[in-house]
């Protein structure tokens, strides 16, 4: 899956949320979070972000991310 880092937060673009073919971007509390539980993997929004600040969950330090994308994209 792809997680959605630090690089968002506060960030204004929403071009991520228009390309995912899963609609499984949601609003956490001041950036957006992909659902790990939704995501597909295709990989289309890594390119879109202009902070690129989404990446493939496989990538060192993301454990800590990928939580809080968990955890926020559950509470809706
Ligand atoms: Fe959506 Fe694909 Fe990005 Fe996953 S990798 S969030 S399915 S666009």
């Amino acid at each position: 899956t792809y997680v959605v880092t630090e690089a968002c937060i506060k960030c204004k673009y929403m071009d991520c949320v228009e390309v995912c073919p899963v609609d499984c971007f949601y609003e956490g509390e001041n950036m957006l979070v992909i659902n790990p539980n939704e995501c597909i993997d295709c990989g289309v929004c890594e390119p879109e972000c202009p902070a690129e600040a989404i990446l493939p969950d496989t990538e060192d330090g993301m454990e800590e991310w990928l939580e809080l994308n968990t955890k926020y994209s559950e509470e809706w």
